[in-house]
């Protein structure tokens, strides 16, 4: 066991959170419950977090100003949204401890650089090569050959910005697509995967890790559809998974949380695919299912609290409530149905304006084992889709 913190930040002291989206929501609950008080910058009006918060400082990331403001009225500072600007970040981090580091941040921004990453601390990837030009895409396209995916290497999540090369004829095609969309890019070998998987990891600045239990996500349309826990693979594939979670967690420095998406290939290797500084969609059921939430761990890692039991309490499943999902607009008719699901938890974000592609909530169903809390997951999302 690490020693404890000598001075962590305790109850009272006030957390200012970049970002305000549902992630920086639902830290704000823990944090308030606590007895943190909360600071959320975001531009947005009347955002998921800043419904929860002491107080919204409403202005755009890249308002160094704000951010500095943001720094002076925090004791600690993290995020829910890692895009932010690094030189900004590294500015506040003069006046306030920022967790994790605008370190992390920078390669976690960056595609090639957080594969770069992997690699030099041993973990396995697809195969990639970095592409800035027409030209080196062709080059990139010989080496790697195809099935093959072209990705912006910034600001990219939820599958944007990327295209698939089913053949070397697809370079034009896929070079049109997205090239207008970024500066640089990566091409990705296609990995025949058997399954996706994710581990949330989180650290503590003493260097205490825990890691949270293996999800197993389906994704629809690049973004992620159902997450079902723990993911039915083999123990020494789960354990492989945890051990590069916290592998990338340390050699990182990451002092809060490290999600990171992988794929199981049809060996039963894992290959890293991205990784994300902060609470992820896909731990959303360790809310109702685990010893302590992702939101939780997030807050105790950068007050420097002892961290929490991550052990699953029982078998969960979460599937996302997006803005095309017919029925979950406003009023949500299909809510009470869902809820008849037994173990059904509904989780909405409160976003006015349900938006083709925009999360607006979540349902986490708990059961006996993984197969019945898929299953009930489906159940209960077709309900509350269907409406009625
Ligand atoms: P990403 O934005 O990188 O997480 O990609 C979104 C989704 O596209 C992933 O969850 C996978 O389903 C798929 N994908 C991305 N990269 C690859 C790859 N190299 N091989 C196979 N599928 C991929």
């Amino acid at each position: 066991m690490n020693p404890p913190n000598p001075s962590p930040l305790l109850p009272g002291a006030t957390i200012g959170m970049v970002g305000g989206g549902q992630l920086g929501r639902m830290f704000a609950l823990e944090a308030r419950r606590m007895g943190y008080r909360l600071v959320v910058l975001d531009p947005g009006d009347a955002t998921p977090a800043a419904q929860f918060c002491d107080r919204h400082i409403q202005a755009p990331f890249e308002d160094v100003d704000a951010c500095l403001e943001l720094a002076d009225v925090s004791d600690v500072v993290t995020l829910e949204w890692e895009n932010a600007d690094v030189a900004t970040l590294r500015a506040m981090a003069e006046r306030v401890q920022i967790h994790p580091s605008p370190d992390v941040l920078e390669v976690a921004q960056h595609r090639v650089r957080e594969k770069d990453a992997a690699r030099r601390l041993g973990v396995l990837t697809a195969e990639y090569r970095a592409v800035r030009s027409r030209e080196e895409l062709d080059e990139a396209l010989r080496e790697i050959g195809a099935p093959a995916i072209l990705k912006t290497a910034r600001m990219g999540y939820d599958g944007k910005g990327q295209a698939a090369l089913h053949s070397l004829s697809d370079a034009d095609a896929a070079w049109s697509a997205v090239s207008a969309q970024g500066d640089d890019f990566i091409l990705e070998a296609r990995v025949p995967f058997r399954m996706e998987v994710s581990v949330i990891c989180a650290r503590s600045a003493s260097g205490e890790t825990a890691c949270f239990p293996v999800a197993e996500n389906e994704h629809r349309r690049g973004i992620l559809h159902l997450s079902v826990v723990p993911a039915r693979v083999p123990e020494a594939v789960a354990a492989e998974a945890r051990r590069v979670a916290a592998a990338l967690a340390e050699g990182l420095g990451v002092v809060g949380l490290l999600a990171v998406e992988m794929f199981v290939d049809p060996d039963g290797r894992i290959l890293m695919n991205e990784i994300a500084p902060r609470p992820h969609n896909s731990g959303h059921h360790t809310w109702e299912a685990c010893g302590v939430s992702q939101f939780e761990q997030q807050l105790r890692a950068v007050c420097g609290l002892p961290l929490g039991d991550p052990a699953l309490l029982r078998p969960a499943a979460m599937v996302n409530l997006m803005g095309e999902d017919a029925g979950t607009g406003l009023g949500r008719p299909g809510a009470a149905r869902a809820l008849a699901v037994p173990g059904t938890a509904l989780h909405l974000y409160g976003k006015r304006e349900a938006r083709p592609g925009r999360k607006m909530g979540h349902l986490t169903v708990l059961a006996d084992s993984a197969d019945q809390a898929e299953a009930r997951a489906r159940e209960a999302w077709e309900r509350i889709v269907a409406g009625g």
